[in-house]
């Protein structure tokens, strides 16, 4: 292939999906990434202790995130995911034993939190009504200045949906993007609200088509090649030149960079653009629970305890934690001793005893979401003007996530086509 090229640094989603784009436009694509294989915040591996392929951490999809489809469409991989149809969100309070299922009705007018058999046991009407503030929230809302945290719903249903979608305590939390959550999802009806989860692994399902899509239309991939800086012409700053871990790439006068690196990366090979500031953990606890997941549905809110929600599928019981900071310094064997309680109850036998498990702390899991990081969320756009950027982090008005990171993939690449 000949003619200018893009040369995009990072093999995470939003490179993958910047690559796929540029790519499928007849574009010559070059794709740096540092680490071993593509994934980055969303890999699998073979994990020793379990014996089997695990995710980094579980990854809940939901059936609005058009852009997840959309990729998933281009590599394939549709028939990969789980979707939950109708959209049900089976709850369990670990502490009290109680049960219940959000069940979101089709049709915009939430009619469901009224009833009994689809909305959270004990809610009151009222204490619905207060989600709409956050509708409402101006740029600097916390989650937590909309909704108050003191209600029986707060802890059934809004603090779990909020910290996982956002990676950020409610009293932190920019109430705009659980707000713009909540819009794309549950403000439009049952058919977007399904949760979508990986059917074998995100690697399965996410990346490794993906690299085999983009191998197949010539993109050069390289694996374990850091870029370590960037020359810049003395005269308008562009950049001339990468330097890698292997080589020095030149770039020329219609060459592309595009740098789909986390924000915490940015600054060490463009120190002058401003990204937002923090980020947050997310725990991961695998178990084997073999003989245990038959009758489990994929996916669990937990309430009461620390989990938050238990991933189900073939023998394997996964927990998530997120904005887990709190238990950075705690070791894998005391926080898996703590949890695997809460799972047991769940999985319906309190007496199991602790098996074997893997923990997973993710802890630069996404940005800190919170207002003020907001202006700091730049676009594709930079001042160099030869350089794109993209990540999860880098599109205003998404959450962190594979959806954000793909559209930021997108239209990083939509500005050079
Ligand atoms: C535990 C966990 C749970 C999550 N749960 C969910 C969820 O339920 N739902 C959801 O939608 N999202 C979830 N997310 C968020 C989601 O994984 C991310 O939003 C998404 O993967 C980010 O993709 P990205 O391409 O922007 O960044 P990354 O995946 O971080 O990719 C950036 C890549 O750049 C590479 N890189 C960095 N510096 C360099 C360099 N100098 N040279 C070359 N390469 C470099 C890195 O190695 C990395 O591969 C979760 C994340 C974690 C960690």
């Amino acid at each position: 292939m000949s003619g200018p090229q893009t040369i995009i640094v990072g093999a995470g989603l939003a490179g993958l999906a910047a690559a796929l784009r540029l790519s499928a436009r007849g574009r010559r694509v070059t794709l740096l990434e540092a680490a071993p294989a593509a994934g980055g915040r969303c890999r699998s591996f073979h994990d020793p202790a379990l014996g089997r392929v695990i995710d980094n951490g579980n990854h809940l999809m939901m059936t609005a995130n058009e852009a997840v489809f959309d990729y998933l469409a281009e590599v394939g991989a549709l028939d990969r995911v789980t979707i939950g149809e109708p959209a049900a969100y089976p709850f369990i309070d670990t502490v009290t034993g109680a049960r219940w299922t959000v069940r979101p009705n089709a049709g915009r007018v939430p009619w469901w939190v009224l009833r009994r058999s689809r909305s959270v046991p004990g809610a009151r009407l009222r204490d619905w009504l207060a989600g709409l503030r956050l509708l409402l929230a101006g740029p600097d809302a916390t989650v937590a200045d909309c909704i108050p945290g003191d209600t029986w719903l707060w802890r059934r249903f809004w603090e779990p949906l909020s910290v996982a979608a956002l990676n950020t305590a409610a009293d932190e939390a920019s109430a705009q993007l659980l707000a713009a959550t909540c819009r794309l999802t549950f403000a439009r009806g049952e058919r977007w609200s399904r949760p979508v989860t990986v059917r074998d692994s995100l690697a399965d399902t996410l990346i490794d088509p993906a690299i085999e899509c983009l191998r197949d239309r010539g993109v050069e991939i390289s694996f374990g090649e850091r870029v370590r800086s960037m020359q810049r012409t003395p005269t308008g700053g562009a950049v001339s030149a990468i330097e890698t871990s292997r080589r020095t790439l030149a770039v020329g006068p219609d060459d592309r960079v595009i740098l789909a690196v986390p924000s915490w990366n940015l600054p060490d090979l463009l120190p002058d653009v401003p990204v937002p500031e923090g980020s947050r953990m997310i725990l991961n606890l695998h178990f084997d629970a073999t003989g245990h997941t038959a009758q489990m549905p994929p996916l669990t809110g937990l309430t009461g305890g620390v989990a938050q929600w238990l991933f189900c599928r073939d023998g394997l019981a996964s927990v998530t934690v997120s904005a887990a900071d709190r238990f950075a310094d705690d070791t894998a064997e005391a926080l898996a001793r703590r949890i695997w309680p809460e799972v047991a109850i769940a999985l319906g036998d309190r007496t199991m005893p602790l098996p074997a498990f893997r923990v997973v702390k993710e802890r630069r899991a996404t940005f800190a979401e919170t207002p003020a990081n907001e202006p700091r969320r730049p676009g594709p756009d930079c001042t160099v003007p030869n350089v794109l950027l993209a990540g999860d982090w880098s599109v205003r008005g998404l959450p962190a996530t594979i959806e954000g990171a793909i559209r930021s993939g997108r239209m990083a690449a939509d500005r050079i086509t």
